[in-house]
């Protein structure tokens, strides 16, 4: 059976690199079984939700290389809910509530008083027509409650293995507030049935809805899709991540110049049984993505390991991808060019800095003049090869009797300016031999 999965984000803020765990634990999912990727707003929620972050967040899966098939919002499926919560009604599973909050707060600290588990005790369930004419004569409006079965509701779960909840110990859930607005619960499964979702994958905060939901999938006579609960990405010091407080965007990562496929590498294979590695694209991301491998400890972020992961990306980036991105940053290059500076970069923007330094001008650093002027005289006839800067150094050795540093150093510093910087063998036929000799002598180009 082909999956249908979905990701289900409210729009409420910017997407961070946990949210983009279940995107992609869901997205490559799809993608390996030729299966069908739904992208939901979960945007009932007036007050909170904003259309930019909707667009946003479509422009942050594509950044990732995420297409979704479909692209749906609840706020656009009031329809469909409508008629849930009436079916549910007329079978007695919704069932209208009309205490206040400070009395159920007031209920709630008696049972504790007492001993008893704050479980909401049902007690409208006993209300006569009567009495709901007089409490609505008094203005008040109900908000309305799922009727849980009182036993436990089992799972396999793809990720957790055998799970549980006992709905016995948890409070009938509000589904519908009392301005008629809906919570998260009535609307998700709702969609998730009539979406034809196959399996939900989402992180393990939402565990314990799980029992609901499957009574809720239950009472609405649609299939029960498999569940897989991930674990959670924290920061380093194991705090949570959060939308609102921006940092680990995806936003803010791709203006930090890290690579989408760093992002998700990471995203996905941490706090896995799989090691977290560069790999080329979400193809071969997608091949690794098992959900029984997610461990059950919290998966730690960190952003060495990002930066780390980031570079390794960009080490292993084929010219023909690196080629566009570098003329947008304005670098007509060709793959000599490409090879000779990509195990240096940190950010594919390092690049304009190496481009610098091939074409100048720049202000050489001659230590020794002496040194300097033998090995100008030593430069090989071009044309120059990637073996040049091996024949030129050791000739340059067997004359100056220097080695190692200190004959790599001086020739780096005329040519470079700098001390340290991409292999120079490779920068070497680059730089070409008219610029070394000028450079060599001193001369700013
Ligand atoms: N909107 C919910 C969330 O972001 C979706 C949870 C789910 O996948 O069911 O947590």
């Amino acid at each position: 059976m082909s999956a249908t999965v979905r990701f289900a984000p409210s729009p409420t803020g910017l997407i961070h690199i946990g949210n983009a765990r279940t995107a992609l634990l869901n997205a490559l999912l799809a993608r390996r079984q030729g299966g069908t990727f739904v992208l939901r707003f979960d945007d009932t929620d007036a007050e909170r939700s904003r259309r930019e972050y909707a667009d946003q967040t479509e422009a942050d899966l594509r950044w990732l290389g995420i297409e979704p098939d479909r692209v749906v919002r609840q706020s656009e499926r009031l329809a469909l809910y409508e008629a849930v919560a009436e079916r549910l009604k007329a079978e007695g599973r919704l069932y209208a509530c009309y205490e206040t909050a400070e009395e159920l707060e007031r209920r709630r600290r008696v049972q504790l008083g007492r001993g008893l588990p704050p479980v909401y005790d049902r007690a409208a369930l006993a209300l006569s027509p009567e009495d709901r004419a007089r409490l609505e004569g008094e203005g008040r409006r109900p908000h309305w409650r799922f009727r849980l079965d009182a036993r436990v509701v089992a799972w396999e779960d793809a990720v957790r293995g055998p799970s549980h909840v006992d709905c016995a110990s948890l409070s009938d859930p509000v589904l519908v507030r009392e301005d008629g607005s809906y919570l998260y619960t009535l609307p998700s499964v709702a969609d998730d049935v009539d979406l034809g979702i196959t399996h939900v994958v989402r992180g393990e905060d939402h565990v314990t809805n799980t029992g609901v939901q499957i009574q809720l999938f239950e009472a609405l006579g649609g299939p029960v899709p498999v569940f897989g609960h991930h674990n959670l990405l924290t920061t380093a010091s194991g705090e949570g991540l959060s939308k609102r407080s921006g940092s680990l965007s995806l936003r803010s990562l791709a203006e930090d110049g890290i690579e989408p496929m760093a992002v998700a590498c990471l995203a996905v294979l941490v706090g896995s049984s799989d090691s977290v590695r560069p790999l080329p694209d979400l193809d071969a991301l997608a091949a690794l993505v098992d959900l029984s491998h997610i461990s059950r400890g919290p998966a730690r972020f960190d952003e060495a390991e990002l930066e780390t992961l980031n570079g390794k990306v960009l080490h292993a980036l084929p010219f023909a991808e690196a080629e566009p991105r570098l003329r947008a940053l304005g670098i007509e290059a060709d793959e000599a060019f490409w090879l000779a500076v990509r195990g240096n970069l940190t950010r594919l923007a390092d690049a304009v800095r190496w481009r610098g330094i091939v074409e100048g001008p720049l202000v050489p650093r001659i230590e020794d003049e002496g040194f300097a002027a033998a090995a100008s005289r030593l430069l090989p006839e071009e044309p120059w090869t990637g073996a040049t800067w091996a024949a030129w150094t050791a000739a340059v050795k067997a004359e100056t009797g220097l080695k190692g540093r200190a004959l790599f150093l001086p020739l780096r510093l005329a040519l470079t300016g700098l001390d340290h910087g991409p292999e120079l063998a490779g920068l070497l036929p680059l730089i070409g031999r008219e610029r070394a000799l000028g450079r060599l002598a001193g001369e700013v180009v």
